[in-house]
Parts: structure tokens; C-alpha cells; sequence
């Protein structure tokens, strides 16, 4: 086995797997104001950046060959219902707007997260309701408002929808809903295997979307169900999503290459912010080697099947795979 590694040159040959910074998504987190750049505490690196300041990690993104951006919202105000999600001057629809006007965008992706957990007051999912058992989120009345944050996501710009709230038939609506306001072009990226992660928790600050209240865990899903995530991509395949986000990634590889066995469409993970922080803790200490540490983590979720990434090393490790 050895006389294949005797060299790079070699070992470049029989590579089985590929990292290029086309693979990579960028998330960037907006928020409202001008020359913001709000360093998030829990994610050394990543920022809060008001809508001048995205445009121009977009410019960089796009110089550096990254795939796309991912963005998400911090909007100035929230409500009961999330209204800000799907408001035409939303604070992702005004930075779409600007984006799309920037010669970066010929080059990116522009993809919308499609949820409103940033936009509710009580920081769920969708619209919340009192039950038998104290509190429910409602399934299919919150089904219509992501439909609607969908259109309006695509209108403004964005060139694929991405919806995260695990409610159920929400591909379907949302595919409904862009097909009657004119954007049967767009495709939906939808978090098909979406687990209810203590990984998230680093984002949860970033995107200023915590629950006040209990959990997620009655919408996202179970960590120990492989067969069950392989029944939420087949159903969110069948209402009609065009690609398929797992997410986390590195504590769900086997997920990845599940998915990646049993359906032919473009499959992308989330590299999620707990992912990011405890790598970055580990290089803050000086425990790992930061640039190797990086891409290694980076090349196991494409072995894993993906064929895209979202990371918040996108910039970064594009930089080292130039
Ligand atoms: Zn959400």
C-alpha cells in the first residue's frame, strides 16, 4: 500500500475526494444598521454584519471561489408570528436586494434560510399555541406563513430557498406558494434530516433565535433515528425539493452516507456552529493544528456523500484550497 503515498504527487493521483472552495456555503448573519460588524462571542470569527458590511464578504467570497452564501436574519423587531420573515422589507429580503446588485452575485448562489425562529418573540418555529399539555407549535397553520417567507425570499432575490423548521409538509407549500407568485425556477434546499442538536447552541447567539421556552425537540428530530431521517428526505424529495441540507454534520456522517446511498439528488450538510466553536476552542488553545484540523473536518463530510458544504470556515479554507 505504501508505494502510492511515497509522494504527493502520487497521493494527489489516487485521491478519492475532492475539497474545492466551490463545495463551500458561507452563512452570514444580517442585521440591521450601517458599518455593523458584531463580533459573536461563542463563534471567534463570525460576525453580525448590517447589510453594507455582507456585501462586502460577498465580494470576498466570490473572490476567493466560494459556492454561495447562506444568509440568515436578525430583523429590528419581533412579533408573535414572525411577520419580519416574510415583510418585503425584511432584513434578508433588503440584503438579497443589495447582494443581487453586486457584480459577487453573478458568481454565488444566493440561498435564503426559510424559518422563524429569528423572527418570533418566543423564538420557535412556528406559531405558537396552548395545548392539553401546556404549549404546542401548530403544524399546518405555520405551513402558510413559510410559504409565504418563501415567495418573498425568492422575489427578492434569492436564487434557492432553504427551509429549516422541520414542520411537516412544508416543501409542498412552499413549492405551492413559489410556483403561483412566479418563481417556479427557484429550487428548494430543504433540511430534510434536520436533529434536534446540542451543537446548535453557538447559533442560537448569532442568530439572537433561542426558545424562551421548552425545546425543540417536538419538531426537530430524534439524534438516534437513522431510518426515520431516511423517511423525512423521501417525503421532502416527494412534495418536491430539488436538494437535500443534513445537518448537524460531523456527529451524523453515517446519516450523510445513508442519504447519499439512497437518493440521486445534490446533497449538502451543515457544518453547525458548535462544530465550528469547539474546532476553533481547540486552535485557541493550541491543541490542533488549526489549517489541518480544518480541512480534515471539512474532506470527512464529503467522503461522508456531501456535495456541498455549509461552513463557517468557508472563507478560510477556501483561502488554503486556492
Ligand atoms: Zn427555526
Amino acid at each position: 500500500m505504501r508505494r502510492l503515498r511515497r509522494s504527493e504527487s502520487l497521493r494527489s493521483l489516487v485521491r478519492e475526494t475532492t475539497l474545492e472552495p466551490g463545495d463551500l456555503i458561507y452563512p452570514l448573519f444580517l442585521c440591521p444598521g450601517e458599518g455593523v460588524r458584531r463580533p459573536i462571542g461563542s463563534m471567534p470569527g463570525v460576525f453580525n454584519l448590517s447589510i453594507d458590511e455582507a456585501a462586502l464578504e460577498a465580494e470576498e467570497a466570490a473572490t476567493l471561489g466560494i459556492g454561495g452564501l447562506l444568509l440568515f436574519g436578525l430583523p429590528a423587531t419581533k412579533d408573535e408570528e414572525g411577520t419580519g420573515a416574510w415583510d418585503e422589507n425584511g432584513i434578508v429580503q433588503q440584503g438579497l436586494r443589495a447582494i443581487k446588485e453586486s457584480a459577487a452575485a453573478k458568481k454565488l448562489v444566493l440561498i435564503a434560510d426559510v424559518c422563524l425562529c429569528e423572527y418570533t418573540s418566543h423564538g420557535h418555529c412556528g406559531i405558537v399555541a396552548e395545548a392539553r399539555d401546556g404549549w404546542t407549535v401548530e403544524n399546518d397553520p405555520t405551513l402558510e406563513l413559510l410559504a409565504r417567507t418563501g415567495s418573498s425570499l425568492a422575489r427578492a432575490g434569492a436564487d434557492v430557498v432553504a427551509p429549516s423548521d422541520m414542520m411537516d409538509g412544508r416543501v409542498a407549500a412552499i413549492r405551492r406558494a413559489l410556483d403561483n407568485d412566479g418563481c417556479a425556477d427557484t429550487p428548494i434546499l430543504s433540511y430534510a434530516s434536520k436533529f434536534a442538536s446540542a451543537f446548535y447552541g453557538p447559533f442560537r447567539e448569532a442568530a439572537d433565535s433561542a426558545p424562551h421556552f421548552g425545546d425543540r425537540k417536538t419538531y426537530q428530530m430524534d439524534g438516534a433515528n437513522l431510518r426515520e431521517a431516511m423517511r423525512e428526505i423521501d417525503l421532502d424529495l416527494e412534495e418536491g425539493a430539488d436538494m437535500i441540507l443534513m445537518k448537524p454534520a460531523m456527529p451524523y456522517l453515517d446519516v450523510i452516507r445513508a442519504a447519499r446511498e439512497r437518493v440521486d439528488v445534490p446533497i449538502g450538510a451543515y457544518q453547525v456552529s458548535g462544530e465550528y466553536s469547539m474546532l476553533q476552542a481547540a486552535f485557541e488553545k493550541g491543541w490542533l493544528d488549526r489549517d489541518r484540523a480544518m480541512l480534515e473536518s471539512l474532506l470527512g463530510i464529503r467522503r461522508a456523500g456531501a456535495d456541498f458544504i455549509v461552513t463557517y470556515f468557508a472563507k478560510d479554507a477556501a483561502k488554503l484550497l486556492r
